[in-house]
């Protein structure tokens, strides 16, 4: 029998206890993992074990994948009406929303956002299930005109069993942007989080089943990329892997993928985005955007605005008010409230930021503020800037996934759109303007997926998220999103067409 996580919260911003199973989840039950192997949880804050979750293997995807066909084949994918499945998934949000302090508690715990954050992405995830519910009653398909002997109509079919594999940064967000969609047109699922920041979704698919999603339908198993993220992209029971995660580790998803199945492939991955502040913007306004841009969620966001290229005749003003800013940026534990930035999300990557704040400094850039650690427990870092860069390097080419940004003075237009789309990467930018016209031509020449104008990480579930070049593959959100889990199947019927 799997363990039960059970911790009382008596925090500043919440009160109260909170319980559920660390097995993995298959085919509607919390079973241990098949070597009975652990993965330790640790708190960010402090460095110290919070709890030990199961291990899954192969063997455990394994059963999984049987699982989820099993569902696929009886209880769910055409064995079920849009309507039946948009109810769950409405009473599923509605059960989070119910528990709402107590997700956000664990996903403060684990992974280090702030407790105001983690509920702020919860919402998100309430909303994100409750856009999908609307639409799992109206992905139908069309009537093509022909010719009169002919009636033409396509049916979009759920795929079938689907891989999803999610990142530490958002962890209950990444899993409703997965699951939402995916079980809306019907499709069963092997959810791996990731082994960093296991807890919220063990507590969510504790209410996936209350709810009454059929056995089967969800099945999570906990565990590391490289064995069980490795065997559901390899798979060859999985029709499709949607991932959600470095590049690095996409370009190995889509290698496995081609190598085993074929599978249909979805990848978000990352980022290194432009955020372009004009001389006739309102600077205020930019500097706190700008400010929301790097260091929200601790610069852990796929789409931070991490080149802040900013107008000469400007620059000096906005570095000074840009500075003050920072300063003000409220770092510390999680659960004190008016804190804005927790810790990391884990040594590796307190390691990895210092990393780059260390070879900022080696290739010449000035460290402008921060670059020191905060405290002597748990991954806190001074939120950072760095000016006086160049193109070539490291901490201006290379996401650092921190609290790290770097400031570019520009001069001219058309270099500026040249030093913006002169990355890898292409997963959002910002442009700051009050000139509407100047705004728009620049956002429509930026090779980006996603391009706000006069704000940074702003999402909302309707509006499609993904990006250009190798930040990665397909869409999220948004009706966008229905086509990655569906098959559009053509039917043709003659109405009495002869042959000779
Ligand atoms: P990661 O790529 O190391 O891990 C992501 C997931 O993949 C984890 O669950 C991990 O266990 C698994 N994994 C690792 N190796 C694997 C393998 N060989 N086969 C299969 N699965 C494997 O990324 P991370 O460190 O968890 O997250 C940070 C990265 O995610 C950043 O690069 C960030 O930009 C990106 N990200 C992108 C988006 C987006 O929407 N584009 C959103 C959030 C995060």
């Amino acid at each position: 029998m799997p363990s039960v996580f059970s911790h009382t919260f008596s925090t500043p911003v919440f009160k109260g206890s909170v319980e559920f199973s660390t097995g993995i989840y298959v085919d509607g039950q919390f079973i241990d993992g098949s070597n009975g192997s652990t993965i330790d949880v640790i708190n960010p804050s402090d460095g110290k074990l919070i709890t030990k979750i199961s291990e899954g293997t192969s063997v455990d995807v394994d059963a999984a994948v049987k699982a989820a066909h099993r569902a696929f084949e009886t209880t769910w994918g055409l064995h079920t009406s849009g309507r039946e499945r948009g109810v769950l998934l409405g009473k599923l949000a509605q059960r989070i929303e119910e528990d709402i302090d107590k997700v956000a508690a664990i996903e403060a715990l684990d992974n280090g956002k702030t407790f105001t954050w983690a509920k702020d992405d919860l919402t998100a995830v309430i909303n994100c299930f409750r856009y999908y519910a609307g639409w799992a009653d109206k992905n139908q398909g069309k009537t093509i005109e022909t010719s009169e002997a002919q009636f033409v109509y396509t049916r979009h079919e759920p795929i079938g069993v689907v891989g999803q594999i999610i990142p530490w940064n958002f962890p209950a967000l990444m899993l409703a942007w997965k699951l939402g969609p995916a079980l809306a047109t019907g499709n069963t699922i092997i959810l791996k989080p990731s082994e960093f920041t296991p807890l919220s979704a063990l507590y969510i698919v504790k209410l996936i089943h209350e709810v009454g999603f059929p056995a089967g339908v969800v099945n999570v198993v906990n565990g590391y990329g490289t064995t069980v993220g490795q065997t559901i992209a390899e798979h060859m029971d999985i029709e499709k892997v949607a991932f959600t995660g470095s590049t690095l580790v996409g370009r190995k998803i889509m290698e496995a993928a081609a190598k085993s199945n074929l599978k249909n492939v979805t990848l978000e991955l990352g980022g290194k985005s432009p955020n372009i502040i004009f001389d006739d913007c309102d600077l205020e306004q930019a500097v706190n955007w700008a400010a929301f841009g790097i260091f929200y969620n601790h610069g852990q966001t796929c789409c931070a605005g991490s080149r802040v290229f900013v107008h000469e005749k400007i620059y000096d003003e906005f570095l000074a008010r840009f500075t003050t800013r920072t300063q003000n940026v409220k770092v510390g534990h999680p659960f004190e409230p008016d804190n804005f930035q927790g810790p990391q999300v884990s040594q590796v990557q307190y390691d990895r930021i210092m990393g780059y704040i260390k070879s900022g400094k080696e290739e010449g850039a000035t460290l402008h503020i921060g670059g020191e650690r905060i405290g002597t427990e748990g991954y806190f870092i001074q939120p950072t800037i760095f000016t006086d860069v160049k193109p070539h390097m490291r901490i201006v080419k290379e996401e650092i996934f921190g609290p790290v940004g770097v400031l570019i003075k520009f001069t001219d237009d058309d270099d500026l759109i040249h030093q913006a789309n002169d990355t890898v990467y292409g997963l959002a930018a910002a442009v700051f303007s009050t000139n509407i016209n100047r705004a728009l031509q620049t956002a429509h020449k930026l090779k980006a997926g996603t391009v706000w104008v006069n704000s940074t990480n702003n999402l909302h579930p309707a509006v499609p998220f993904g990006g250009y070049k190798q930040s990665g593959i397909g869409r999220e959100l948004g009706e966008y999103a229905l086509a990655n889990y569906t098959h559009v199947k053509s039917v043709q019927v003659n109405l009495g067409m002869k042959k000779a």
